[in-house]
């Protein structure tokens, strides 16, 4: 049926397009009984576990600027969907792709393709399905993994008294962005670990994995610490105390702006692709002993208390509280 509202890409195109550079990269997995090529995917959940499922679209002068290289929009893509699968402390499993693009051109689809299945066969992830449309570059992928119902890591499980982590360091994807769109200048050694902190994000799958039964709560750090801590937060009817000096800075962060530009990013500007977590004092000791088997480092940042309010001790910048929100008036 020919559909012009819809302006599919030209379906011999479409086909040949999808089995060069999506199908023949794609990793076979043994529960997924009908990959790409019929009508829907036919997937196995294993006995015993739940799915997650999490869903991210980027949109080209949105989420990432013009000129945003396509084997970084192909990693980041799936970084940022693997990132949410981590925070729930799911294991991935499967992937579905819709990609809106103004035309054709291989060379991009080739460097997008390299970069999606980068992550994907490090995770032991498979492409199995997707769509294919004619439009403004608008990248959707669905990310699917499994958790057993008692190893779920909801937002909603901070209490008192529970310690307040994050991994890695915050704000170097916020001084990347400024680097990228605002012409902000860097140091010569820390350019490439900055754009690398912006364009290649590591999800924290492993770490994510190794919170079951140990984390209260857990959230991804894309929207800033402060948008993102203030979710687990509401959730749970609580707050916290943070204390700013604690915040894990890189030294390629502090290479390049003052203390108080430093603190202001790693609590306010997004894309970091970090987790916040909360960890009970009872458990403070077996969550030592478990991420020091882990090469990402985690930084206990403060503490939950039971007045619903948000504390920032030692910052006394501007804060807006709310995270870079799409429809805000
Ligand atoms: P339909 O019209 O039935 O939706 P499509 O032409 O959209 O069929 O897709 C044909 C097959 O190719 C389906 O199995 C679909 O999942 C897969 N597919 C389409 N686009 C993509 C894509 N971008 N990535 C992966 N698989 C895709
Ligand atoms: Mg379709």
């Amino acid at each position: 049926l020919n559909k012009p509202h819809h302006q599919a890409v030209q379906h011999p195109d479409e086909f040949s397009l999808i089995k060069r550079y999506f199908q023949r990269k794609a990793k076979q997995r043994p529960d997924v009984m009908m990959g790409i090529g019929d009508d829907a995917a036919i997937l196995k959940i294993p006995q015993g576990e739940l799915l997650a499922a999490a869903i991210d679209t980027m949109v080209a002068g949105v989420h990432f600027p013009e000129k945003t290289s396509p084997f970084d929009i192909g990693y980041k893509a799936l970084a940022v969907n693997l990132s949410d699968l981590a925070a729930m402390g799911a294991a991935p499993a499967w992937l579905t792709l819709a990609l809106t693009m103004p035309q054709s051109d291989s060379d991009w689809l080739q460097a997008f393709a390299d970069g999606l299945f980068l992550l994907a066969n490090k995770f032991d992830m498979q492409l199995v399905g997707g769509d294919t449309t004619r439009g403004p570059l608008t990248i959707s992928i669905q990310a699917h993994g499994f958790v057993k119902p008692d190893d779920i890591i909801y937002r909603h499980g901070a209490k008192a008294g529970d310690q307040v982590y994050v991994s890695g360091t915050l704000g170097d994807a916020g001084l990347g962005l400024l680097a990228v769109t605002q012409q902000k200048q860097l140091h010569d050694h820390d350019k490439n670990f900055i754009l690398q902190r912006l364009n290649r994000p590591q999800p924290r799958v492993e770490l994510g994995m190794a919170l079951r039964g140990i984390a209260s709560s857990a959230i991804d750090v894309s929207d800033g610490l402060i948008a993102d801590l203030r979710h687990i937060l509401d959730a749970s009817q609580v707050g916290a105390v943070i204390h700013a000096e604690n915040l894990p800075l890189s030294s390629a962060l502090k290479n390049n702006l003052t203390n108080e530009e430093a603190v202001k990013l790693a609590l306010t500007s997004g894309d970091d692709y970090e987790l916040c977590f909360t960890i009970p004092k009872s458990r403070e000791q077996e969550f030592l002993s478990k991420i020091n088997s882990l090469s990402v480092p985690c930084t206990r940042i403060g503490d939950i208390i039971s007045q619903p309010e948000l504390q920032v001790n030692g910052y006394h910048g501007e804060i807006s509280t709310t995270g870079y929100q799409h429809f805000a008036k």
